[in-house]
């Protein structure tokens, strides 16, 4: 049978949709087949040479393929403000700095460079998906078509003005006119993305859920970021913001609740009963000293936790095989638990985990027939990854960004042997040097 491609790999690891917490699965020897953009078959090499002809064939004989990572939380265009300023306090960093610079230099062009950025930067390191919140998503929507990756475009709604609308209202305006023009591409979804209980108010988060149930799309927004958030908001209403979400309506299987460091035993229970999904950005919330996410006791309380590295500006890089890897080490040092979040379980977070939280689980997450060829290959024979007892541990616990060589978005290749199939890597370095004067003058 002819098809569009044969990988044969090294080693496969499909990551099954359904928890298996013991021993990973992992394939020896066995080839991946994809035909019009979808996985058709996981088979022995053997037997595929005898089965199929890949009008492409590729043999990794010393990687593994996995499912492309999710990038469950980010905000793409920040890469621009990458290192502007570092080592402040959340509040001190976003109203004296980072809010100004945007409010001085947002725009299309703003948006549209930065997210090139941002999404070369994820290609190279292996995700294929992202979930964003930011102005213009317009924009982004169309650089993220433009290159092939599959994105998750927050519809932001936010209390105060911007240059991209004047009031929450024409946010969701907006929002709901780009979810009608963007609904038929199979690479974007639209979640909602009010961005926080303290920017965002009753009125147009009662909206939002409403408009959300109708159209059956996700919620996305950052909930008990740190102490100071919740703190202010019990001084000022008398209530944890989570309940006041809850009060809302807006907990449920479609609500993505980003950070989440500050949790009490009771709202764990609530998350887990609601169905909400709680995406875990340890970097970002170690930068700017946020607090800890109480990752092992969601996980043990039934609640799906994935991974983000929130924006660039707080983390300061956009790399899921890091986020993997601190978050398996800072959830051992907060559950007092070395086996706390063992590399199988930090590997789901960052691929299976995620596709569930944007409801994208029947179409990307793990190597499965049926769904989108979303894969990477991660190059396992280089010395920092040797000698190999498990590549699993390989990946989450040694392996560097550098050693993903290629990556696949419905069947298309996006990087091929580091080499970025989609992107000008020259014209854009010469557009982000225009950024770095324009932005430190
Ligand atoms: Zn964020």
């Amino acid at each position: 049978m002819i098809v569009d491609t044969v990988i044969h790999a090294r080693w496969i690891i499909p990551v099954e949709p359904e928890s298996v917490t013991t021993a990973p699965s992992v394939y020896e020897y066995h080839a991946l087949v994809i035909d019009g953009g979808r996985i058709i078959d996981l088979l022995p090499s053997d037997i595929a040479r005898q089965k199929y002809q890949g009008t492409t064939t590729e043999n990794l004989e010393s990687h593994a393929l996995l499912p492309g990572f999710v990038n469950s939380h980010t905000h793409a265009a920040m890469t621009l403000l990458r290192g502007i300023a570092d080592d402040l306090h959340l509040m001190d960093w976003l109203q004296n700095h980072i809010w100004p610079l945007e409010q001085k230099w947002m725009s299309e062009a703003f948006v549209r460079d930065g997210t090139d950025l941002a999404i070369a930067e994820m290609i190279l390191g292996g995700t294929t998906c992202f979930n964003d919140m930011y102005f213009f998503p317009e924009i982004t929507a169309q650089q993220a078509l433009h290159h092939g990756i599959r994105a998750s475009v927050g519809l932001i709604v936010i209390d105060f003005p911007s240059i991209w609308a004047e009031n929450s209202e024409a946010y969701i305006e907006k929002g709901l006119a780009l979810h009608d023009q963007l609904s038929h591409h199979p690479l974007i979804s639209t979640p909602f993305a009010p961005h926080a209980p303290y920017t965002v108010s009753d009125e147009p988060l009662s909206k939002v859920r409403t408009f959300a149930d109708e159209l059956e799309l996700p919620v996305h927004m950052h909930v008990h970021e740190t102490l100071h958030e919740v703190e202010q908001a019990q001084q000022a209403t008398g209530q944890r913001p989570l309940q006041r979400l809850h009060e809302l309506g807006l907990l449920s299987p479609s609500f993505i609740a980003v950070h989440m460091t500050q949790l009490t035993d009771d709202e764990i229970e609530l998350v887990a009963e609601t169905g909400a999904h709680i995406v875990h950005c340890p970097e970002s919330n170690l930068k700017l000293a946020s607090g800890f996410s109480p990752v092992a006791k969601c996980l043990a309380a039934g609640i799906n936790v994935a991974l983000g590295t929130d924006g660039a500006a707080s983390n300061n890089d956009l790399d899921m095989l890091g986020e993997m890897r601190t978050a398996a080490l800072l959830g051992k040092a907060i559950a007092g638990d070395a086996s706390a979040i063992p590399a199988m379980t930090a590997l789901r977070m960052a691929t299976i985990n995620g596709a569930k939280a944007l409801g994208l689980d029947q179409e990307i997450g793990s190597l499965s027939i049926g769904k989108s060829a979303d894969v990477i290959a991660i190059d396992l024979s280089q010395l920092e990854t040797q000698p190999l007892y498990c590549p699993v541990s390989q990946i989450v616990y040694a392996a560097s960004r550098q050693q993903v060589t290629d990556v696949w978005v419905a069947g298309k290749r996006l990087l091929k042997q580091r080499n970025l199939t989609t992107i000008d890597i020259t014209d854009l370095k010469q557009k982000l040097d225009e950024w770095r004067q324009r932005l430190s003058a």
